[in-house]
């Protein structure tokens, strides 16, 4: 039986070491933290239980997939509920907008904006379901790592009706005016890390997830989809070993042959980096590495975030269990994040609060609330910083729900670049990778193995396809299926 060692259990990792175990390899997890879920992992303190990343679960169809691989359903390990409205949009202290679940409901609202815009989403979403047919069903499976796998005739006339050479940007306007729609349109894009005007009209199908598949939501917090994905790896026959950085690499011949840890040498025929690609890169030294450090400067990476996990001893009116505070301008925050990298003079923000859904998150008569800012990575993040920003959106939070917030948190806690960085050792403290840019898509993305070492190979949110737990998913997948193709042949 050949031996795979997996570096790091968040959700590539783990997807990756599950596929290669069912493929007939002996697997090992070494994961630096003292449990799974990477970026998505979660705490408890005082009767709160924290989800620490991820909040939005979108593509159920992925989860499925996922499980379905190894004869599984999600409902085996959560149960999932449909939120509706699905979320809530504060446009300013006066206007905010439920987004409901049901398609003719969302048309209605949208003609009340804009007269003739349900016939417009109807055409948008025609094409949206096609790209994410084409998108998700085809383009990121392939392992991008030869421009020829996208050479097909029909791949060819699909990169082209699913519009990969258009900017989401101007696509969108061809169908909506109102600035409101447009910006209801263009926030889904958000969650590829970049802007609508990098962002390639592909993308669409985002939309085409949030509003047609819906956003859903698992009973007992987001972490119960890893505890699932730990519990199926584990039946697999997975290893998993927890505070267990990887150091450094033993490597003969063109090969890794092992891994170093500070308990001392494991041996591999084979292996899979989940941790962050820049990190492992890092391990590897010069003339091991794929790409040098210009090459990594030069990426545009997903924005970082600042968070704030907050207890509350009471109930909050007027929140739902997500909230976008979009009631500044984005152009100016978009600008700080990826232009002129520095911190908001004056953020959106977005606020989850999932014991609105979920009452196991918080002790009774109390909220969870989960804010985050979306900021430029590799900025000096200090506690005074953060301070500032906190008041800022506690102030905006207070007057939007209306009863006082600050004389009633009971739990809270910070975490930004530092904490990217050292819990995870993440690239300029990213919380997201690699922006989802034309520049940064498929075969331009970091490749997912190493061009100097035989058996070395990348998955996660760095590589293909991109960021996001169900790209994390399918990378774990791609990866496996190279790694076996390969130790096979
Ligand atoms: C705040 C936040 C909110 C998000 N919201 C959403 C959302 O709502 N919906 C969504 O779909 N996605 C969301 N995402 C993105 C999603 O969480 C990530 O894309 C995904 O979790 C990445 O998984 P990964 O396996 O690539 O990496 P990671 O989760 O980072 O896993 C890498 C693992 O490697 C380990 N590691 C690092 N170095 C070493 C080492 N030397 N030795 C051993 N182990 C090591 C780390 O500890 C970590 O466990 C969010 C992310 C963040 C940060």
């Amino acid at each position: 039986m050949k031996k795979v060692i997996v570096i790091g259990a968040g959700f590539s990792g783990l997807s990756a070491a599950t596929e290669l175990a069912t493929k007939g390899y002996e697997v090992q997890i070494l994961e630096k933290n003292d449990h799974a879920g990477g970026r998505a992992r979660v705490f408890q303190s005082d009767g709160f239980t924290f989800d620490m990343g991820p909040s939005w679960y979108w593509m159920p169809d992925i989860f499925e997939t996922y499980f379905g691989r190894f004869g599984k359903k999600p409902s085996d390990y959560y149960d999932l509920v449909r939120l509706d409205p699905s979320y809530s949009v504060i446009l300013s202290e006066t206007e905010t907008i439920d987004l409901p679940a049901n398609y003719a409901d969302l048309k209605t609202l949208f003609e009340s904006y804009e007269a003739g815009s349900g016939a417009q989403l109807d055409s948008f979403m025609e094409q949206a379901a096609y790209k994410y047919k084409v998108g998700i069903q085809e383009f990121v499976w392939k392992p991008s790592r030869k421009i020829t796998e996208f050479l097909s005739l029909k791949l060819l006339v699909d990169a082209v009706r699913i519009d990969v050479f258009t900017s989401f940007y101007k696509h969108i306007r061809k169908f909506f005016t109102s600035p409101t729609l447009l910006k209801l349109m263009e926030f889904p894009i958000l969650f590829l890390g970049a802007i609508s005007e990098n962002t390639p009209a592909m993308y669409s199908l985002m939309n085409y997830a949030e509003i047609k598949l819906g956003t859903w939501y698992p009973m007992g917090g987001m972490h119960n989809i890893v505890k699932g994905m730990v519990a199926l790896a584990e039946e697999k026959g997975v290893k998993i070993a927890y505070n267990s950085e990887v150091l450094g690499f033993d490597i003969k011949n063109g090969k890794v042959h092992g891994v170093q840890t500070a308990a001392g040498l494991i041996e591999a025929d084979a292996v899979v980096a989940g941790a962050d690609y820049h990190h492992v890169e890092e391990l590897l030294g010069d003339g091991l590495r794929n790409y040098d450090e210009a090459y990594w400067d030069k990426r545009v990476m997903a924005p970082s975030s600042l968070l704030f996990y907050l207890g509350i001893s009471k109930r909050l009116p007027n929140l739902k269990h997500h909230n976008l505070f979009f009631d500044r301008d984005f152009t100016v925050h978009s600008h700080e994040i990826y232009t002129d990298p520095a911190w908001p003079s004056d953020p959106l923000f977005y606020a989850s609060a999932p014991s609105m859904t979920d009452p196991s998150v918080a002790p009774e008569g109390c909220e969870n609330i989960f804010l985050l800012i979306p900021v430029a990575p590799d900025l000096e993040d200090t506690e005074e910083g953060r301070e500032k920003y906190f008041e800022q959106l506690m102030d905006r939070l207070e007057a939007h729900c209306g009863v006082s917030i600050r004389d009633s948190i009971v739990y809270k806690r910070s975490y930004a670049h530092r904490d990217f960085k050292s819990d995870y050792h993440a690239y300029k403290g990213n919380a997201y990778g690699l922006a989802n840019t034309l520049m940064q898509t498929a075969i331009l993305k970091p490749t997912l193995k190493n061009k100097h070492l035989d058996n070395m190979y990348y998955t996660g949110q760095l590589t293909v396809p991109g960021p996001g737990v169900p790209p994390s998913l399918i990378s774990g997948i791609v990866v496996a299926t190279e790694v076996d193709k390969e130790l096979k042949g």
